[in-house]
Parts: C-alpha cells; sequence; structure tokens
C-alpha cells in the first residue's frame, strides 16, 4: 500500500463509522458535501467574550477575514454563553445580547464571502442558576464538594462525562445546528479536567469495572489504568453522539472536538482535525509545533489538519489579551505551514486592546494565499519515520526511566539539527501500509513492544528497511512487564545481559579507526580527531550475539575528585556503545545507552554528530534533500500533483532554547533536491521572497543557493508528470 492508497484507507476506516447508518453513508459519499473539509486552507477564529455583543464591530471583523483571505471561520455560538437568542433553557444569554444575534450575523457574512463556518462551543463551565437547578450537573472533587471554578470563583465546573454533556449540550447542538446549519461544530474543553467524582461518573464507573473511582491520577496505579480507559470510551461515545445529531441536521457537518485522548481513534473518527497548540511558553522548543503535526499525521495521513495558533502569550499567567512579538508569531506557524498544518488564528475577545498582531497575521496569511496551491500536499516525501508511543503505560518508575520523553525529544532535535526530513510514526500502526513510504525507522527508546509489534520491525527488515533503535526499545512487553530478553534481540543482534549502569560520573566513549583498515566508520565523520567524547548518562547491558564493528567502545567510570585522582583506570575496553550490523538489504543501529536523552539533557554537539552520521548511515541512501550553510534549520519536504516543495524554516536564534524570538536573523543554504524518478523540472520558484535563483540540474538532482532566509522559504518545483 503506498501512501495514496493508505490516505484512501484511513478514510475508509473513518467511513466504516458513517456505515452504521444508511442514510449518512450514501450522503458521505456525495462528492460535492464531502469535500468542504479540504477546501479551507486559512482559519480565523473570533471567541467572543461576553460583553462583546453591542460593543465589538463584527463587520471590522468580516473585513478582515476578507483581507486575509481566510476561507473558513470558527465563531462562538453557545455552551457557557450563547451568542444568539437561544431557547434551550438553562442556556444561558449573554447579558449583553439585547435582540442581537452576533452569532448569525458574523455567521451569515462569512458565508457571503463563500467561508466555511464552524461554530464555537465550550461546555466546560456554568453559572448558578444551572448549579441549583441540576446540581448533579456539577463536577464533584475527589473530597465529595461541587467544584467551583479555578480561574472564576462566580461560576462551576461541568462534569463532562454526565448528563450536562450528554443532554444539555446535545440540546444546544441540535439547536445551533436547526437555526444556523453551520459546517460543524467545533468544542474547546470538552472532555472534562481530571477526575470528576460525581454520582455519575461513580456510578458508572462502577458499573463498568466493578471499581470505586482512584482516588488521584497515579498512572502507575491499575484502576486509574482502568479509569482512562473507560473515560475514554465515554468521550468517544459523546463525540458520536454529537456527531450523529450533527450530521441528522447537515450530513456534511461534522463534530469537531478540541482534542481526543487516543491520536488512533482521532484518525478513524475524524475528517477534518485541528491541534490548539497555540505558542510556545518557557522552554518550549520552536520545533514543538511541527511535531504535534507529524504525530498527528501519523494516524489521520493526509486528512487536512489545521494549527490554531495564539498571537498571544500562552504562559501560565494567561495573560489572554496580549500580543507577542511578530518573530515569534511568524516562526510558530512556519513551522506549523512547514509541517502540513493550515493555519487558524484565534482571538480573543472582539474588542480589540492591541492591534499589532493584525499586520503580522495578515502578511502571513497574504503569502499563504499566494503559495496555495503549492500547499496543497498530497504526501510527504521523508525517508525516515521515528516511531512514538501513546501508550507505555507501567514504564517509567525505575530511576533510570525518568524523564522518558526526553528520548524523543533528543531524537527529535537531533534529526531537526541535522537537517533530516522526516515524519512520526504512531507505534500501534507499525502495519506494512504505514510503514512502506520510510527506508529507516528511527525507535527512541520504544521500550514497550508487543509480540505482534517486534513481528511487524522484523517484517518491515526482512521487505529492506533499516532500524536505528536506543536504550530499553523492545525490552518491555505491552503491558510494561519487563522480557527476559529484548523482543527485537534478534534484529539488535544483543541480548539483555542484566542491569542498567548510571548514572555514569566521568565516562566517555571512545572513538576509533578500525584497527586492520585504519579508517574511520562513517558513524565518526567529523569526530575523527576526537580521540573520545562524552559519555551518556545511563547504559544497558547486553552482550553481543556475534562479531561487531568497534567505532564506539567504552571507557568506564573513573574518580572525578581530587583532581590528583583523575586518570583512567581503564583506558579502553571492547564493550561497545553502538552496535552496527547489516541486515537483508537494510541495516540496523543499536545504541544501548540513552544517548538520544542525554543529548537533550546536555545538548553536547558530539553526541548530535554521533546521532547523526548514526542515521544517515543506517538510512543508506541519498537524502531527498540535502542543506548546507549556518544556522539552525528545520527542514520538509512535500509532494504536491503537481509539484514538489522543499520547506525551510530558519530556527536560528540566540535564544532558541528559551525566550522568544526577538529578530529574524536571516542565513543563507545551498539546497540540493533529489528528483522523482521518471519526472521532469519544469520551473523552480523561491515563494516566499519571490526572488529567483540560479538553478544547477544534474541527473536526477538540482542544487540552488539561497541568499537569505528569514523565517521561512519554501523551494516549489513544478514537476511535470
Ligand atoms: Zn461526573
Amino acid at each position: 500500500m503506498n501512501r495514496r492508497d493508505f490516505i484512501k484507507n484511513t478514510s475508509a476506516v473513518a467511513g466504516a463509522y458513517a456505515m452504521t447508518d444508511p442514510l449518512i453513508l450514501s450522503i458521505s459519499r456525495n462528492q460535492e458535501e464531502a469535500t468542504w473539509f479540504d477546501r479551507p486552507m486559512r482559519w480565523a477564529q473570533l471567541t467572543l467574550v461576553e460583553n462583546d455583543p453591542g460593543r465589538f464591530d463584527p463587520d471590522f471583523w468580516l473585513g478582515y477575514f476578507k483581507r486575509v483571505h481566510a476561507d473558513g471561520s470558527t465563531l462562538s455560538a453557545g455552551g457557557i454563553v450563547a451568542y444568539y437568542p437561544t431557547d434551550v433553557p438553562m442556556h444561558h444569554r449573554s447579558n449583553w445580547l439585547g435582540n442581537s444575534d452576533p452569532f448569525g450575523y458574523l455567521l451569515e457574512g462569512c458565508r457571503k464571502m463563500n467561508m466555511s463556518v464552524i461554530a464555537r462551543t465550550d461546555p466546560h463551565a456554568t453559572w448558578q442558576n444551572v448549579y441549583e437547578a441540576h446540581p448533579d450537573w456539577i463536577a464533584v472533587t475527589a473530597k465529595g464538594e461541587k467544584r467551583r471554578h479555578w480561574a472564576n470563583p462566580e461560576m462551576w465546573v461541568t462534569c463532562a462525562l454526565g448528563p450536562y454533556n450528554f443532554e444539555f449540550m446535545t440540546e444546544v447542538h441540535k439547536e445551533i445546528m436547526a437555526r444556523y446549519q453551520p459546517d460543524g461544530i467545533f468544542s474547546n474543553r470538552w472532555a472534562g479536567h481530571g477526575i470528576c467524582y460525581c454520582e455519575h461518573c461513580r456510578k458508572n464507573f462502577r458499573e463498568y469495572s466493578g471499581l470505586e473511582l482512584p482516588e488521584s491520577s497515579n498512572r502507575f496505579n491499575p484502576d486509574y489504568q482502568k479509569y482512562t480507559d473507560w473515560s475514554t470510551g465515554r468521550l468517544r461515545e459523546l463525540w458520536l453522539l454529537w456527531d450523529d445529531v450533527i450530521r441528522k441536521k447537515k450530513p456534511s457537518s461534522r463534530f469537531i472536538p478540541n482534542g481526543f485522548p487516543d491520536k488512533v481513534v482521532t484518525g478513524q473518527l475524524s475528517d477534518i482535525v485541528f491541534t490548539d497548540h497555540q505558542a510556545r511558553s518557557g522552554y518550549t522548543p520552536p520545533w514543538s509545533n511541527a511535531k504535534v503535526a507529524k504525530e498527528l499525521r501519523a494516524s489521520i495521513g493526509m486528512k487536512p489538519l489545521g494549527g490554531i495558533f495564539s498571537v498571544g502569550f500562552e504562559e501560565q499567567y494567561r495573560w489572554k489579551d496580549s500580543v507577542q512579538s511578530e518573530a515569534e508569531i511568524r516562526v510558530w506557524v512556519a513551522e506549523g505551514i512547514a509541517n502540513g498544518m493550515r493555519p487558524w488564528f484565534t482571538k480573543f475577545s472582539g474588542v480589540l486592546y492591541d492591534r499589532r498582531w493584525l499586520d503580522v497575521v495578515e502578511k502571513i496569511y497574504q503569502t499563504h494565499y499566494r503559495c496555495e496551491r503549492y500547499l496543497r500536499n498530497t504526501e510527504p516525501m521523508a525517508r525516515v519515520g521515528m516511531v512514538y508511543s501513546e501508550q507505555s503505560r507501567n514504564y517509567g518508575a525505575e530511576t533510570w526511566q525518568q524523564r522518558n520523553s526526553d528520548h524523543s525529544s533528543g531524537m527529535y532535535h537531533a534529526l531537526t539539527e541535522a537537517r533530516i526530513p522526516f515524519e512520526m510514526v504512531n507505534d500501534r500502526l507499525l502495519d506494512s501500509g504505514h510503514l512502506k513510504p520510510f527506508r529507516l525507522l528511527v525507535l527512541p527508546n520504544i521500550a514497550t513492544l508487543s509480540d505482534e509489534q517486534c513481528d511487524q520491525l522484523k517484517k518491515y527488515t526482512e521487505n529492506g528497511g533499516s532500524i536505528a533503535a536506543t536504550f530499553e526499545t523492545s525490552l518491555y512487553d505491552r503491558n510494561g512487564k519487563r522480557r527476559s530478553d529484548f523482543g527485537l534481540a534478534g534484529l539488535l543482534g544483543v541480548s539483555y545481559a542484566g542491569g542498567i549502569e548510571g548514572p555514569m560520573q566521568n565516562s566517555y566513549l571512545r572513538l576509533k579507526a578500525d584497527p586492520v583498515t585504519r579508517q574511520y566508520h562513517p558513524v565518526l565523520k567529523g569526530l575523527e580527531d576526537a580521540y573520545r567524547i562524552i559519555n551518556t548518562v545511563y547504559r544497558v547491558k547486553v552482550k553481543p550475539a556475534a562479531e561487531f564493528p568497534q567505532p564506539v567502545t567504552l571507557i568506564p567510570t573513573y574518580p572525578d575528585l581530587p583532581m590528583e585522582h583523575v586518570y583512567p583506570r581503564i583506558p579502553e575496553t571492547e564493550t561497545r556503545e553502538l552496535y552496527l550490523r547489516e541486515s537483508g538489504k537494510g541495516r540496523i543501529a543499536y545504541f544501548p545507552n540513552d544517548i538520544d536523552r542525554s543529548f537533550w539533557q546536555i545538548m553536547s554537539a558530539d553526541h548530535g554528530k554521533l546521532i547523526r552520521n548514526t542515521i544517515l548511515w543506517a538510512l543508506n541512501e541519498e537524502p531527498v534533500v540535502e542543506v548546507k550553510g549556518p544556522g539552525v534549520l528545520d527542514v520538509t519536504v512535500w509532494r504536491q500533483e503537481h509539484s514538489m516543495t522543499v520547506h525551510l524554516v530558519n530556527l536560528t536564534n540566540p535564544m532558541m532554547m528559551k525566550g522568544p524570538f526577538r529578530e529574524l536573523l536571516p542565513v543563507s543554504a545551498e539546497v540540493s533536491v533529489k528528483i522523482p524518478e521518471g519526472v521532469k523540472t519544469e520551473d523552480v520558484h523561491l515563494l516566499v521572497s519571490g526572488k529567483k535563483s540560479d538553478i544547477k540540474t544534474e541527473t536526477g538532482k538540482i542544487s540552488l543557493t539561497i541568499p537569505q532566509i528569514y523565517d521561512h522559504e519554501i523551494i516549489a518545483i513544478d514537476l511535470n508528470t
């Protein structure tokens, strides 16, 4: 199955749900109605505040939507506050509503501009009168108290899994659909905030599991794990219920949840998906927006993916009316677009206190509009897939397993710094269809894998795929129970020898040439003059099943104080810290240590080089794109119907790992791009700068120099297919 088939296939899975209702099936096959999802490329969200009606100018907003060429909008409709004259009992009309209908007015205005419109509801909080009339709709704390809203003590937090959502909000959604027929309803904060101990949740969970609700959200507690199974199932029921009432009023319309705890289910149930990862805070790396896009694409395929971004700060103190710097907004959005997301700006309050963001978003959207046909991607062209796990349940309790997510962050960062285009792969989707596009799979401490998943990986390598893995990959089964040996022992060529060493003080990696040929292994490229580099923090003790080359070996820990005693006790060993082997048509690289996590925590350039070289060695083919030049660039490659694009996002920033982008520091780049076999290059454009560049054409390849990249450049290559 190729990627295009995979995309069709994931749509078929989503279609399976529709098949439960023959009416829905026939209509969802109607091309005209089913295709709205793919049409909007630029989204605009206006979240009204209660006192907006009568104070804000809706025509200003409609004019702005037009100016930025937004073709989709999300507008506040109901839930906590109704911005239309609702008749649902207990549905609170804005105190400022009077006889107006701002939702209806904006919706009509958007429709006149041929925009798709999604109605926004938010069910997570409610009012004193609702509390008095339906006390069982309110969430309850572990102490048995009704839960006041954490940010607004006048209000109450609602129970997401009981009648407030299942009955009351269903009526609200029905009314919105009946009166306005929007293209979808998007619910914010619909999934609850921690465990609710209300009478409904207690009873329903008891019926499901025979258990009482767990006292806390301790992820190692089996009762809590049961609870997450139950609550996820309950949310899925709610999704299907709301989707059903919405489709009954308008078959092409959908319920669109703002987030769901299971990405595989998200891929099965959605026709259109939005990520709510609005901006950076603190140490959030700038590629974080890209990672979120890649993780979802692993299960939704090429279904339209919108990236919600805030123009304001996203810090814990929640300055919701703030505006960030232009550079910060541009880099965040560029990362989303370069990774296949369609931009969606969100603004709270129809009355503006700071207007500086308007021009920034306008510039981004106008460039996007101008380049639109090169942004309608049909498939990513990355050849490297990085596996991630949503559910490594019982893993993480041991000291050497702390900060487990640092493995994937470190690997993600290393691949980005190495400018290697890559996609993410969901560990529950390791079938040959999903893995087909990839020549190399990277497993950054994917510790828990079932026998079936291990078999899928073995099959992948038998078909010519390569693997690069680290640390405890496959040492645990799906339930987090340790195996006697790695599930992938045969593939890695080593066995578990019992025990983890670390944290290792003052220990090193010895790098050396082959003793016979005197040649340095390609994994040591750029490190030939380094006799040794720093070690990682932890290592798994393993024993090899065969002979391995020894480019990287262990120099064990020796005293780091007093200074007089700092000398190696054992200057050299034959203990390999990187196992490299050929396997059929593929290659296998295994680091028994936590080089990815250590890289994330220490950011040693030597570790970065060793990871990059090892990935390139295991990939064993010419990269799709090579980018030379200074700075940090995120590189992605895409195919469109009649073209391909290379995105270069400039992440160069002296404060890249902390604090905002203050300014954009332009870098130059020399880029060479492999052209797919059997097609001819017709023309090449630099879409963002609009400048022309001299192109050198070789067989199967083009190369060019880009003198200046500010935040984002897109190389568009027209192909004669
Ligand atoms: Zn409840």
